[in-house]
C-alpha cells in the first residue's frame, strides 16, 4: 500500500530526521522543498535566486515551491512531504493537487528548537542529519566532513522561527480545524517519535 504522509512542524522539529526513516521504511519518496531549493540555490527565477530568500530566513515565493512540489508528487507513488506547505496559500495549492492519508504535527518547544537548529550539522556526502550534542556520529571520517548550514546561525534561526509563527502556524491551525491533524510529542527520543508516527501511518 502506498502512503501519502504530510509531516508538519517548526524548523528543527525533526521533520527531516523522521522523513528519511519513513521513506526507507515504507519505500516512498522523501519530498522536501528545503533540500530541493538548496540544490538549486543559484537558479534564476523571475523573483531572484532561492538563495537570496533562504539566506535571510524568508520564504521563497510560492510559485517556485509549488512547481517543485507538483513535479515531485507527480512522479511519486507514495511520499512523505517535509517543509511544505509553509503558508495557507501553499496549503490550498497542495489540496488542489493531491489527497493525504496522514497529517502529522511534531510538537516541540521554541527554546528546544533554537538548540536543535544551532547545533545541527549535515553530512554533505549522504545528507544525513546530526547534532553536536544530541546525535553525534561515532565515525571520525564522518565527524570531520560535517558542515553547518548557513541559515542555522543563531540570528537567522530567530528570523526563521518568526517566519514560522507568522506564516506556518496558521497552516497547523487549518489542519487542526479540519480535524485531520495528529499531534505527536516531538521532544521524545527519535526512535520513540518514529514509532508513534509509524502507528499513525499504519493505523
Ligand atoms: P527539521 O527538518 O524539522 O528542521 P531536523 O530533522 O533537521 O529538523 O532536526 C533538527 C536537529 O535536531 C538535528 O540536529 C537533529 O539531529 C536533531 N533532532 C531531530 N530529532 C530529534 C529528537 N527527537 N531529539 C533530539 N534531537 C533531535
Ligand atoms: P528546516 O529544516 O529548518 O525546516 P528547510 O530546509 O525546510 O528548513 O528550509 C530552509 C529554507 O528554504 C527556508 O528557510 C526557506 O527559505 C526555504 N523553503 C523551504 N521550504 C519552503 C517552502 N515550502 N516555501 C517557501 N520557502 C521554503
Amino acid at each position: 500500500m502506498s502512503h501519502r504522509i504530510l509531516l508538519l512542524g517548526a524548523p528543527g522539529a525533526g521533520k527531516g530526521t523522521q522523513s528519511k526513516r519513513l521513506a526507507a521504511e515504507y519505500g516512498i519518496d522523501h519530498v522536501t522543498t528545503g533540500d530541493a531549493l538548496r540544490a538549486n540555490k543559484e537558479m534564476e527565477t523571475e523573483y531572484g535566486t532561492p538563495k537570496s530568500f533562504m539566506d535571510a530566513g524568508e520564504l521563497v515565493p510560492d510559485p517556485v515551491v509549488n512547481e517543485i512540489v507538483q513535479a515531485a508528487l507527480d512522479d511519486a507513488d507514495g511520499f512523505v512531504l517535509d517543509g511544505y506547505p509553509r503558508n495557507l496559500d501553499q496549503a490550498e495549492y497542495l489540496s488542489s493537487i493531491t489527497d493525504l492519508d496522514a497529517v502529522i504535527f511534531l510538537d516541540v518547544d521554541e527554546d528546544v528548537l533554537v538548540d536543535r537548529l544551532t547545533g545541527r550539522r549535515m553530512d554533505p556526502e549522504t545528507g544525513d542529519i546530526y547534532h553536536v550534542e544530541f546525535n553525534w556520529p561515532d565515525d571520525e571520517a564522518v565527524q570531520e566532513r560535517l558542515v553547518q548550514r548557513e541559515d542555522d546561525e543563531e540570528d537567522t534561526v530567530r528570523d526563521r522561527l518568526e517566519v514560522y509563527r507568522e506564516n506556518t502556524e496558521p497552516v497547523i491551525e487549518h489542519f487542526r480545524d479540519r480535524g485531520d491533524l495528529v499531534e505527536i510529542d516531538g521532544e521524545a527520543a527519535p526512535d520513540e517519535v518514529f514509532d508513534r508516527i509509524a502507528d499513525v501511518v499504519e493505523g
